[in-house]
């Protein structure tokens, strides 16, 4: 017989508890190590008892929706288990660092502590970050600008379809926007507690009201035409930042995938998270790794979802031109194309992606090493005709080593690598960086050790005071 536990309904800020089963933390596909022993549930929501079950619940649910579109026998990047931190120390963090989802506590004041494993969006948008590495694991390393911002939209895209997975939610958004889901509402705001919180303590790294909203006026520019820091209110090349032009396409394909259908049923809405997920899938599995990452996914969505339905090809072409993610002339040559490029089949395609980066040199004297660092890079650039659409005609696409440089030069200047050229599990590897450096070979690489949700500096510069190097 199976035993219900209580669990906030998605965030803890909307304070709506639904009662759901008990989940299975341990059980295969993907299966999760949570810290032992498991305490027995406890609807009381002030209790770790509550916060284990409650993020059981939110991670479970995720996997349970993500796993089917992975393929058979897909299991975790490192392995068929993954590990669970929900409690990692006192910072305003979450991590994914291939071997284990760490979830961080933001200390307030001395009676407010927000923790992060508490918000089914927080918990989701990490296991968006570990399902997108299992999907497409050559974006991991790839140092181009607009592939680290798709990861962190998936991340965000992840906490959305994934709280459409409860009837109750889908119930809501649909009284709510009768259909019309690309408003501004509790399931475009996301991460509600954790991200009001840390925007009264750092106003310029969330929202008022949540940490990102997927209902917002961004649309796509050249990032590197963007400033590298900015407050919420404006777009930045940072990867946080640029990622909201991303997720806001997402949410309005949400809304015009539900138009196409006669009623805006909660049913229906199900069946559309669905679609949307294997259309995602789908696209970053065929998306050639360049550095303009943006068009070239969104022009493998467009044709992922004409596949589904054909009335789906103009509600994707439409919001991907209007965005800028592509220009009018790319999107309709690549939907006019008899056969698309590079549509050849899954495996062929990952494998000529792998193929697709090469290793390149970077100057790195300007950051403080006497040696160039190896990055991984696009190998083709015109691997894909796609392109966004931008408004200076007089401005020429990065290279790709270019591109690379440029993200390289802001990692740097954000504090993110790590320089020490050894691999050891610090707080810098779990949580404060998002890069290091390994000599490989006698020359110095540059590998990515996490995503991360925040890339304070002034989280690192506590560390480093304390003693870190
Ligand atoms: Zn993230």
């Amino acid at each position: 017989m199976s035993e219900q536990i209580q669990t906030w309904e998605t965030d803890p800020a909307s304070g709506l508890q639904i009662s759901v089963e008990r989940p299975r933390i341990d059980g295969p596909p993907f299966a999760f190590f949570f810290p032992l022993p498991a305490p027995d549930p406890d609807p009381d929501s002030a209790t770790p008892a509550f916060r284990y079950w409650n993020a059981a619940a939110a991670l479970r649910r995720g996997a349970d929706f993500w796993g089917p579109a992975m393929g058979p026998n897909a299991q975790w990047f490192t392995g068929p288990v993954l590990e669970v931190r929900l409690d990692a120390g006192a910072d305003w963090n979450a991590v994914y660092n291939r071997r284990k989802l760490l979830f961080h506590r933001g200390v307030l004041n001395q009676d407010t502590v927000i923790y992060a494993a508490e918000s089914a969006d927080m918990l989701c948008h990490e296991l968006g970050h570990a399902m997108l590495d299992i999907a497409q694991p050559n974006l991991w390393n790839t140092c181009h600008n607009e592939i680290a911002a798709f990861h962190e939209s998936f991340g965000d895209v992840s906490a959305i379809l994934c709280a459409l997975q409860i009837p109750s939610v889908r119930n809501s958004v649909l009284a709510v926007t009768g259909g019309a889901i690309f408003q501004d509402t509790a399931l475009s705001r996301i991460a509600k507690q954790f991200g009001t919180a840390l925007h009264t303590l750092r106003p310029d790294e969330a929202d008022s009201n949540c940490l990102r909203n997927a209902h917002n006026s961004f649309s796509y520019v050249p990032p590197e035409t963007l400033n590298s820091t900015g407050s919420t209110a404006v777009l930045t090349s940072s990867p946080h930042s640029f990622s909201r032009v991303f997720t806001r396409a997402m949410l309005e394909a949400l809304e015009g995938m539900m138009a196409v259908h006669a009623s805006a049923t909660p049913d229906r809405l199900h069946d559309i998270t669905l679609e949307l997920r294997d259309i995602m899938i789908e696209a970053v599995k065929r998306a050639p790794l360049v550095q303009l990452y943006y068009a070239s996914v969104a022009a493998k969505m467009m044709l992922a979802a004409r596949e589904k339905n054909e009335a789906y090809e103009t509600v994707f072409r439409d919001i991907f031109v209007a965005r800028s993610i592509l220009s009018s002339a790319s999107a309709d040559a690549i939907l006019s194309s008899p056969t698309p490029q590079e549509d050849t089949g899954f495996a062929g395609e990952i494998a000529e992606n792998s193929r697709a980066i090469i290793t390149s040199s970077v100057a790195s004297e300007r950051h403080g090493l006497t040696e160039a660092i190896e990055v991984e890079i696009s190998a083709n650039p015109l691997a894909t005709t796609a392109r966004s659409a931008v408004e200076d005609a007089s401005l020429s696409p990065l290279s790709p080593e270019e591109a690379a440089t440029m993200f390289v030069d802001r990692l740097f200047e954000r504090g993110l690598v790590d320089i020490r050229e050894e691999e050891t599990e610090s707080p810098l590897s779990e949580g404060l960086v998002t890069h290091r450096i390994e000599r490989i070979g006698g020359r110095l690489h540059l590998k990515r050790v996490s995503f991360q949700f925040s890339q304070s500096m002034a989280a690192r510069r506590h560390y480093q005071e304390k003693g870190g190097s």
